[in-house]
């Protein structure tokens, strides 16, 4: 299959990637059928897509016209199933490897063989999901950045035994979004988050330190100046973690530390406790920061 014949996609998880996801897709003309196992979950994501195209609109990136008919090539589903008969599924559920295991045996069951199977996945093996579905030459990962509609990268990242055809509909998907796609060894985390997720697991060791308890004034907000400040980020570690979700940055940090075998890669006690307590970040309202 090349792009030009590629007219449906199926995205699973209407979280905040998979929704960015359709909403990108949406607009640039291809059929979206959106699933989520949550109902409340479709719908939040029916109604920030909706703010999405809005913005779009304000910005003229696109026209009213645009905008009504991708929200009408848009169907929402919390049924697997009806993504069976789709040409390209993008899967963006949590970052939990034996779910996304689960999601991509059943996958390579009931899509039709033509289907290609994607993962958004920020750190799992891609041969893995490809052995497992029964299908590892239609099976990729196309890794979106967070927010989707503004972040240019795609990481294309290509399994042991992913397929040239497989790689060229990524790539030319990538660049029909007027996205930059850059090519991934199937490494642990890929590229960015390779060296993203233990810059933002250091500075948590640094909140967690304390010199015999004294009150240094290291703060969430001293250490993300001090990066923006010091290291030009546009945004600092931690207000990045929160952006991520911080269930999302503990589970990568756990794919790099059991896959790579390395403790340079443990994840940090406090963020853990964290994520224990229900502070996700800006998904539940609190995480290093606190969020009306
Ligand atoms: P999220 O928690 O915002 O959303 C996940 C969604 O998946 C939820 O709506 C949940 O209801 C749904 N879900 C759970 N189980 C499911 C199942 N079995 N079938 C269908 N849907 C299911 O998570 P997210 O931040 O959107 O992350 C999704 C994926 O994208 C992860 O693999 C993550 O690593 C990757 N990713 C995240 C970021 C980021 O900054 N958050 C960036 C790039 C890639």
């Amino acid at each position: 299959m090349t792009i030009d014949d590629l007219k449906v996609i199926g995205i699973i998880g209407a979280g905040q990637m998979g929704r960015g996801i359709a909403q990108v897709t949406a607009a640039s003309g291809w059929q979206i059928l959106l699933h989520d196992v949550e109902d409340a979950a479709l719908q939040t994501a029916t109604k920030k897509i909706g703010e999405g195209l809005a913005k779009a609109l304000e910005k003229g990136v696109l026209t009213p016209d645009q905008v009504e008919s991708a929200k009408a090539r848009l169907k929402p589903t919390s049924h697997l199933e009806a993504l069976a008969e789709t040409q390209l599924i993008i899967e963006a559920a949590p970052e939990n490897p034996s779910l996304k295991r689960s999601l991509f045996r059943l996958l390579g069951q009931i899509c039709k063989p033509e289907t290609i199977l994607a993962s958004n996945t920020s750190s799992i093996s891609i041969t893995n999901l490809g052995a497992v579905s029964g299908r590892p030459d239609r099976v990729i990962g196309i890794h979106f950045m967070n927010p989707v509609p503004v972040m240019k990268l795609v990481e294309v990242v290509r399994g042991m035994e992913t397929s040239d055809e497989t790689t060229t509909l990524a790539l030319d998907l990538a660049k029909r979004l007027d996205k930059t796609p850059v090519t991934c060894t199937d490494t642990p985390g890929f590229i960015v988050n390779r060296i993203l997720i233990p810059m933002i697991n250091e500075a948590v060791f640094l909140l967690q330190e304390r010199q015999g308890g004294q009150d240094t004034g290291v703060t969430p907000e001293a250490i993300d100046l001090a990066m923006t400040a010091g290291a030009n980020h546009p945004v600092g570690p931690l207000a990045l973690a929160d952006r991520i979700g911080l269930d999302t940055v503990l589970a990568i940090c756990e794919v790099l530390y059991q896959d790579l075998g390395d403790p340079k890669f443990r994840p940090c006690p406090l963020l853990r406790k964290y994520v224990e307590a229900g502070w996700l970040g800006r998904k539940t309202g609190r995480g290093f920061y606190r969020y009306t």
